[in-house]
């Protein structure tokens, strides 16, 4: 981006985000897409990270040609393997990791008396787990730089749990200890770990849902409107940069107001 054009370049948003190398799960689409323009926006080098290489190079091509910084990755999640060798690669060729957004998720809805164990652990693998060894990888480097920021995408439902996603809320609760955990035990290195809880978010992930299920979550919106990817986008920025420098360990609901915990 360039920084004297002041379409493109908010200073208050940027401060500390600038510079930073920023890696983005799932960044193919929907959210984690809407975070790596954020972040390249305010001046971050992004590393976009998700299974289908092709959709995240048009991603990436998008921020380079508003005169980002953008570098793709097939990565994984679910799978220890695909981190731990992506994460060598990306160590290797950019030396750092500052900011991580583990924004990659899925569902496999279902009543829990009829749940598959596999689709239970399928989801905690993808959403909690992967967020976890992620994480692992970058403590090193963000501990050496004494900087860093770990953002985890939970949801809502990790709050509330809903009936239908037993294996979603409890990967997306467990996001939110992982947080609070991670938290304590890297905060006397400048590194924060906080977690945002979006509610519903106009994605692919909300479109499977029908109209009449649509309608019924809109009615318990105060704000009477779903949210939008770029909602989460900017909290992404704002918990990346100088500005979220004494918020740790901390859940940030994007919701609307359906649920204030
Ligand atoms: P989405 O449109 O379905 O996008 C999901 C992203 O995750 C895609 O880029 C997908 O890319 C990636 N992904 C899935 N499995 C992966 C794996 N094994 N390895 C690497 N990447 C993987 O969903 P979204 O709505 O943007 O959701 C993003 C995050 O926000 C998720 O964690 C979701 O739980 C959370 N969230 C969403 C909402 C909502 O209302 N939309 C609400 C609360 C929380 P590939 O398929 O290319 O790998």
């Amino acid at each position: 981006m360039d920084q004297k054009d002041p379409n493109s370049y908010t200073p208050a948003a940027a401060a500390g985000v600038t510079g930073r190398i920023a890696l983005i799960t799932g960044a193919s689409q929907g959210i984690g897409r809407a975070c790596a323009l954020e972040l390249a926006k305010s001046g971050a080098k992004v590393i976009l990270a998700a299974r289908n290489l092709e959709k995240l190079h048009s991603v990436a091509a998008e921020i380079n040609a508003a005169g980002g910084k953008a570098h793709t990755y097939a990565l994984d999640v679910s799978s220890e393997d695909s981190i731990k060798s992506t994460m060598k690669t990306i160590l290797a060729d950019l030396g750092k990791v500052e900011i991580l957004v583990n924004n990659a998720g899925i569902t496999k809805d279902g009543l829990a008396m009829r749940m598959k164990t596999s689709d239970f652990e399928d989801v905690l693998r993808t959403n909690l787990i992967g967020a976890f060894l992620l994480s692992q990888a970058v403590i090193s480097p963000m501990v050496k730089a004494r900087w860093g920021r770990i953002i985890n995408i939970t949801s809502v439902v990790g709050e509330t749990g809903a009936a239908g996603q037993a294996n979603y809320a409890a990967s997306k609760a467990g996001l939110i200890g992982l947080t609070k955990s991670l938290a304590r035990e890297l905060a006397s290195r400048s590194i924060t770990v906080n977690a945002i809880a979006p509610g519903f978010i106009q994605t692919a992930m909300t479109d499977e849902l029908t109209d009449a299920q649509k309608s019924s979550i809109l009615a318990h919106i105060p704000l009477a409107r779903y949210g939008v990817d770029a909602d989460i986008a900017a909290a992404v920025a704002f918990l990346a940069s100088d500005a979220a420098s004494y918020i740790t360990g901390h859940t940030l609901d994007v919701n609307g107001g359906m649920y204030m915990g």
